[in-house]
């Protein structure tokens, strides 16, 4: 479908063709360990299932996000990328001919899966050609008291205490656990043994791939199936990285008291992240260069070509390479992620 510009725009001081800031309608996913607190999050009707994910922003396989507001909305992100790649991507580029990164958040009431995602050979290798492997990284935007979380393997374990854990039923034993607080930040590489568990507010960056191999699922059973959920071991432990040991949570450093403050979190060969403290307005984003800027903590309004965007926590700004940088104007204390393309 081609694109089609209407000309609503009332601002004379843009050409019609301008790209602004861009938001995408989410996408919820049922998932038996969610809860309501998404749709909620995200102004959506409530469904009798429970919602896991809202996808933020994706371009994974049908799931290409759809603009919600402005001119260009009801356009798909697809669609935008094939056709203006350089004024949305600036100098990155597509994989496979997609947005490279997944962005969403995550409500976590009971615990998912312990897991494992492929690096890209692995993922060519399993999955056929096309397939990307999956680097995440997670922001704990909430956390009960009670809330835990598994990343990494304990060091020295090997395939063969692997597969003994998995069928005793005690995988747990050989898992690194944590207590995660409001603001922690974890970067998993392809090949982590990961579960989030229960109480948690997430967001997630990640390449653009939906290969997740369960390799334990705490005996459950699914409700709607009465059967256990598939798992897939035997492809989950060829992915496993054994030599990489338990992820600590990256926690920004003290430095620098003013009121505005940018803590890089993580920088990878897919994205970087980082995070915004500040009180008082400052400039996210880069020129030429495409951007995301997600609201974690209280209320800010985004500024460009005259127009006001807002940022509250959930929201989420693709600045294409075009829009380049904005002003943010916090309303008190905020906290804001900045995502960028590698
Ligand atoms: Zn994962």
């Amino acid at each position: 479908m081609a694109v089609v510009f209407s000309d609503r725009s009332t601002d004379a001081s843009m050409p019609s063709d301008t790209l602004t800031p861009l938001r995408f309608t989410p996408i919820f996913r049922t998932a038996l360990w969610g809860g309501s607190k998404l749709r909620t999050l995200f102004h959506a009707p409530p469904s009798d299932d429970p919602t896991g994910e809202a996808w933020v922003l994706s371009d994974q396989g049908e799931n290409s996000s759809v603009v919600a507001e402005g001119r260009l909305a009801g356009a798909r992100l697809r669609e935008l990328i094939q056709q203006m790649p350089e004024r949305i991507l600036g100098r990155a580029s597509f994989v496979n001919g997609r947005f490279p990164l997944l962005l969403k958040f995550l409500h976590i009431r009971r615990p998912l899966s312990v897991q494992v995602h492929p690096n890209d050979a692995k993922a060519r290798e399993f999955e056929g050609p096309l397939a990307s492997g999956k680097t995440e990284a997670w922001y704990i935007v909430e956390a009960d008291p009670t809330a835990s979380l598994y990343c990494g393997l304990h060091a020295g374990v090997t395939p063969v205490q692997m597969r003994r854990a998995i069928e005793a039923n005690r995988l747990e034993e050989l898992l690194d656990t944590h207590r995660p607080e409001c603001g922690d930040c974890f970067l998993l590489p392809a090949g982590t043994v990961h579960a989030l568990c229960d109480g948690l507010l997430v967001f997630e960056v990640q390449q653009t791939s939906d290969i997740t191999y369960r390799l334990y699922d705490w005996g459950r059973v699914d409700p709607k199936t009465g059967k256990p959920r598939e798992l897939h071991i035997e492809k989950g432990l060829a992915c496993v990285n054994y030599s990489q040991g338990p992820c600590r949570p990256i926690c920004p450093t003290d430095e620098g008291h003013g009121r505005v403050r940018l803590t890089p979190l993580v920088e990878c060969a897919y994205f970087t992240l980082g995070r915004w403290d500040a009180a008082s307005p400052f400039r996210a984003g880069e020129a030429g260069q495409c951007r995301m800027i997600v609201g974690v903590e209280g209320r800010a309004t985004l500024r460009h070509g005259g127009k006001e965007y807002g940022l509250g926590v959930g929201d989420t700004w693709l600045l294409p390479a075009e829009v380049g940088a904005c002003e943010v104007v916090p309303q008190g204390p905020v906290v804001i992620l900045e995502c960028s393309l590698v």
